[in-house]
């Protein structure tokens, strides 16, 4: 009960709910189902979305969102398939994505992958069950060859945070890219949990040169997306960053360019979360 209710603060927190109105946006969320192609399925709910790979091997996905949703992914997943759940590989330590963990560690008897440092920092976080631990975690990445699909794990260098992976499935030609894209929205950046600007512009740059026109790509934020998607995403954080670094070296605040405010073109990426405010706050402080 401690830990979901410090699911409910933490969401509160990032949302600028109040508790009972967190507690309703956990109630009326509908986990939604698209399939992608045979065996790989992209669920949306709220927080982090999630990938699904169902098939005669089982069930493997990435990501878990909040733990209230616990029930509700595991019914939509259900309605997939009905095969045992495996694995959940988590892209990064965050708490919407990873907050269903021990849920499925727990009751489904899922053995969870994930970078080191996703483990080091859940560890750090008391509220987090040991049942929520990735109890595979690797440096570089790993391979699972699974429902007839090679899967690849990989970590990027510090980017959203220090502890990010993506996910390719080579056969389907779909990647996951978790917090490396928020479609059609400032991302969020976080400096604290060991992410840089720099870093997040050159994996993007770097997983961008991977695809082509018929990847389809599970943000970890938005819609699906292709690679002109994600090409706008990078064009939109490469051009602002360069301008908030120009000023900021010219010696202007922070104060005087988030009342200045960004170009007008920008202002539809702006969203509860991350607003300009805030975006221009992470490039500010983390360049
Ligand atoms: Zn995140």
């Amino acid at each position: 009960m401690r830990t979901k209710l410090m699911l409910v603060i933490g969401l509160v927190a990032s949302l600028g709910m109040v508790n009972a109105e967190a507690r309703d946006a956990f109630a009326e969320t509908k986990i939604e189902s698209q399939r992608l192609n045979d065996s790989v399925y992209m669920l949306t709910g709220m927080g982090g979305n999630i990938g699904v790979s169902a098939g005669d091997d089982g069930i493997l996905i990435i990501d878990d969102q909040f733990a209230p949703l616990a029930d509700k992914i595991a019914k939509a997943i259900g309605n997939i398939s009905s095969n045992k759940m495996k694995y959940v590989v988590n892209t990064h330590y965050h708490g919407d994505h990873t907050g269903s963990n021990a849920y499925f560690s727990e009751i489904q008897d899922t053995t969870i992958f994930a970078h080191h440092n996703v483990r080091t920092r859940l560890q750090a976080d008391k509220e987090v069950k040991p049942a929520a631990l990735p109890v595979v975690t690797f440096a570089e990445g790993i391979t699972l060859h699974f429902n007839g699909e090679t899967i690849k794990v990989t970590h990027l260098p510090a980017g959203h945070t220090d502890s990010d992976s993506v996910i390719w499935f080579e056969k389907a030609n779909v990647l996951h890219a978790g917090d490396l894209f928020f479609q059609g929205r400032f991302p969020y950046i976080d400096l604290d949990g060991g992410g840089t600007v720099d870093g997040y512009i050159k994996n993007v740059r770097s997983l961008i040169a991977m695809l082509n026109e018929d990847t389809q790509i599970i943000p970890g934020h938005g819609k699906l997306a292709t690679k002109a998607d994600y090409q706008s995403a990078l064009d939109m954080i490469v051009e602002t960053a360069a301008y908030i670094k120009t000023k900021k070296d010219q010696g202007v605040s922070l104060g005087d360019l988030i009342s200045s405010g960004l170009d007008d073109k920008w202002k539809a990426w702006s969203w509860q979360f991350i607003n300009e405010e805030k975006w221009i706050s992470t490039l500010y402080n983390g360049q």
